[in-house]
């Protein structure tokens, strides 16, 4: 058994390609293979989200505190509190982050496909453009998660950055 402490591990800043505003990120797990598990305690500045991405495997979220915002894209945003857990399926476009004038945290759950669970931890992996479905993917492994973003897509994004 390992026992992984708070006082070991730093906070990180959120990859600015991946986020607009400010966001940090407290690695909880990623599990070594065959575990594809990955969680990370992700903390939003006001009004501050993430891009709009999606997860092969899917999301779960876990709010903690503050007052967030959720939405799949082509529908309403909703607004998500401490306690709530918004499943996101697999490949589904969304974004996700804080109200407009509040704080917020969640616990975000993922898992990696079976193919990138076999990557070495920290190896190349991270941040390099891959294909998916024809789109290109930026993996991060580090904030749990894979963006799924196109060149347009990002283009038309306001205040990115
Ligand atoms: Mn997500």
């Amino acid at each position: 058994m390992k026992i992984l402490r708070a006082s070991a591990r730093k906070t990180n800043r959120a990859p600015e390609s991946n986020f607009t505003g400010t966001v940090f990120s407290d690695e909880v797990v990623a599990g070594a293979a065959p575990s594809r598990m990955r969680a990370s305690v992700v903390s939003f500045t006001p009004g501050a989200r993430t891009a709009r991405h999606s997860h092969p495997v899917g999301q779960t979220l876990f709010c903690l505190s503050g007052s967030g915002r959720v939405q799949r894209e082509g529908e309403p945003v909703r607004e998500i509190q401490p306690g709530d857990t918004a499943i996101i399926p697999p490949d589904v476009r969304h974004w996700h982050g804080a109200a407009p004038d509040k704080l917020f945290s969640h616990l975000a759950m993922s898992e990696l496909t079976p193919t990138r669970a076999r990557a070495p931890r920290g190896s190349s992996m991270a941040g390099k453009l891959k294909q998916h479905q024809g789109l290109p993917i930026k993996a991060c492994i580090r904030c749990a998660a894979r963006r799924v973003v196109t060149a347009p897509v990002l283009a038309a994004m306001p205040n990115r950055g």
